[in-house]
């Protein structure tokens, strides 16, 4: 039987971590099931906003239950499979690492709308590391689920530290959110910065200044 991509990906986290094997019935059955809830819920809301049936309505609230189950749901802990490979490096022990501009998207908890913009991650490795390529995938787990900004940082931050034990982390978020644009003061223009840090670069400003500025060097 020919699996979908969310039931695939699904099954790799839960079979993967979560201790008991989830068998490939239960998951699609367990994902079925929760789709079927929201989709209910979306045509409930669209009936409560007396929008008219019309065409491009028609499978909206299958389209908004795929969205969020496939591209938002924490099913499975996306988090922690994203830092499962971590590689032993000693050489590269007490230098900076900095990932920068990865892309960030998430959708805020208080209105249930997106959030996007940019991550920087800098850390200082203690004899592991972990590949580039996890940054963007880290950022990309992290922000799946319903999340605030400042809450986003700390969590990638920490996730870090608990993987890579490094000398210190610091997660720096630049973002545009849509609940102040189309809704309350309606702000096109204003951009959220948040930082998280830790070890070295909570301790040491000359530690947070290198990284400053880096971000503040050319780009290639
Ligand atoms: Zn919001």
């Amino acid at each position: 039987m020919v699996r979908s991509r969310e039931e695939v990906s699904i099954a790799r986290r839960t079979m993967g971590l979560n201790g008991a094997k989830a068998t490939r019935a239960a998951i699609k059955r367990d994902i079925k099931a929760r789709k079927s809830v929201i989709e209910q819920a979306v045509a409930t809301i669209l009936e409560a906003m007396d929008e008219e049936l019309r065409d491009g309505l028609e499978n909206t609230p299958k389209r908004v239950a795929d969205m969020y189950i496939d591209e938002f749901s924490v099913l499975g802990d996306p988090l922690k499979d994203e830092l499962s490979t971590v590689f032993t490096e000693e050489a590269s022990s007490g230098s900076l690492v900095l990932v920068r501009d990865i892309t960030l998207a998430s959708m805020c908890e208080h209105h249930m709308l997106p959030y996007t913009g940019i991550v920087h991650i800098a850390y200082i490795p203690q004899g592991k590391v972990l590949g580039l390529s996890k940054f963007a995938r880290l950022v990309k787990a992290a922000g799946r689920g319903f999340t605030i900004q400042e809450r986003l940082g700390i969590k990638i931050r920490d996730a870090l530290d608990a993987a890579l034990k490094p000398l210190g982390t610091m997660v720096i978020l630049e973002a545009a959110h849509t609940c102040m644009i189309v809704r309350g003061v309606m702000d096109p223009n204003s951009k959220t910065t948040t930082s998280s840090l830790s070890g070295i670069f909570r301790d040491d400003p000359a530690a947070r200044a290198e990284v400053l500025s880096l971000l503040r060097s050319s780009r290639l």
